[in-house]
């Protein structure tokens, strides 16, 4: 194993399993290690502090392990049943009425790089790193030890997120399917709600896995109420809504493709289609031509504005703009569900944000609750970074 060589004192975030290594903490890499090849890290003093997959870019290394070896065989099957664990303690993996879940998130999971969403037997990959990318095999593998005859199929959804240079191709693809299994999209339960799940042709890995308990909150707070659901993607807020009693969801999204699953989705789980409306239509223009008070409780979730922190000063303008418009037209006594997934986004300039929007509408405004990512999109604490999703529960006067 090539060997990294770091400045003198710049240990001391690894000693505290903080899991990346930066280019600029490195002295010298002594061999010629290829991208995504596991190397160790050692100190100025020469002790070895952990080992992880070499990368060239900001983030040199890419920490798996502070004590194992990567290169046992039995590495990938280990890390995926402490994953594994974790999701069967906090009640996700085995329930009843939920079977999808993430399995692994990335530096939450001790696997930097690594995404794993599990939909009912169908584990889909995706790989942020050239080492994770490298190891796709060798983790669909650990995946069918781990799930047995549970486990349909492992796609790789890589294409767009695994960091090669241009030129070239990658192509998703399954790296096991099951005999007996054909299916490219299926029907998942989430706190007893069903959800298509298309991870060929869906966004991300095919569902956003991170809103569950977010849904579950908007369903406790729709009753009598009409809902509108900006950027719905498939529809999860609308079917919690519709189910928790809302008389009428509106549901608004600029892909087509995820409006046809909302009717699905509403149709799949017996809601009469007058009970819901699906618009193809850009979520701003919505919400602005909306009439004043047409609406007693408003979601807006949408993607990341901000991928970058080059771009988070437009994004807090956009958060802003976007906010105003939905705290100015809900109804009086109304709600307001509103969330960030960008990550260079921190609670602080979100709240920043919508504060500054509840002020442009001149409306009386309180905070009930600051919302989260669920505990399987789990946070490792050395690695605050690994926080994106946050949210405020508005309550409008
Ligand atoms: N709330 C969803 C996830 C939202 S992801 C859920 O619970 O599953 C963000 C969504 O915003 C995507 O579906 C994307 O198609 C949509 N989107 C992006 N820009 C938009 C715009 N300007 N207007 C409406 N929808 C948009």
């Amino acid at each position: 194993m090539d060997k990294v060589i770091l400045r003198p004192h710049r240990e001391e975030s690894l000693l505290r399993y903080h899991p990346w290594v930066f280019s600029g903490a490195i002295a010298q890499v002594v061999g010629h290690p290829a991208e995504g090849d596991l190397v160790s890290v050692v100190s100025s003093e020469g002790q070895l502090l952990a080992c992880g997959h070499y990368q060239i870019g900001s983030i040199a290394v890419r920490i798996l392990s502070f004590d194992e070896d990567p290169t046992q065989a039995d590495f990938w099957l280990r890390m995926l049943s402490r994953a594994y664990q974790l999701r069967l303690s906090c009640g996700l993996a085995a329930s009843a009425d939920t079977n999808c879940y993430r399995l692994v998130h990335g530096e939450g999971d001790g696997l930097p790089g690594l995404i794993i969403d599990y939909y009912d037997g169908v584990a889909v990959l995706q790989a942020h790193s050239v080492g994770m990318f490298r190891a796709k095999n060798a983790i669909a593998d650990a995946l069918r030890e781990l799930y047995g005859d549970a486990l349909k199929a492992v796609y790789d959804k890589s294409s767009g997120t695994a960091p090669f240079k241009a030129g070239l191709e990658l192509v998703d693809g399954y790296l096991y399917k099951r005999a007996d299994f054909t299916a490219e999209e299926q029907s998942v339960l989430e706190n007893g709600h069903r959800f298509l799940v298309n991870w060929g042709e869906g966004q991300k890995t095919g569902f956003f896995l991170d809103q569950r308990e977010n849904r579950f909150r908007v369903g406790q707070l729709s009753r009598g109420r009409n809902v509108l659901n900006l950027f719905c993607y498939t529809g999860g807020f609308s079917i919690y809504a519709l189910a928790g009693g809302a008389t009428h969801v509106d549901s608004v999204d600029s892909s087509q493709r995820a409006m046809d699953m909302v009717d699905r989705n509403v149709a799949l789980n017996g809601f009469p289609a007058e009970q819901h409306t699906s618009y193809c239509a850009d979520a701003i223009d919505f919400v602005k031509q909306a009439p004043d008070g047409a609406y007693d409780l408003i979601i807006v979730d949408p993607p990341a504005f901000a991928k970058h922190r080059g771009a988070l000063k437009n994004a807090l303008r956009a958060y802003q703009r976007l906010n105003a418009a939905a705290i100015a037209k809900v109804a009086p006594g109304g709600f307001v569900f509103t969330f960030s997934c960008s990550q260079v986004v921190d609670k602080e300039a979100f709240a920043l944000a919508v504060f500054s929007a509840a002020a442009q509408t001149g409306r009386s405004v309180r905070i009930l609750d600051r919302l989260n990512q669920p505990a399987d999109h789990s946070v490792n604490i050395f690695h605050p970074e690994g926080e994106y999703l946050k949210g405020l529960l508005l309550y409008v006067e």
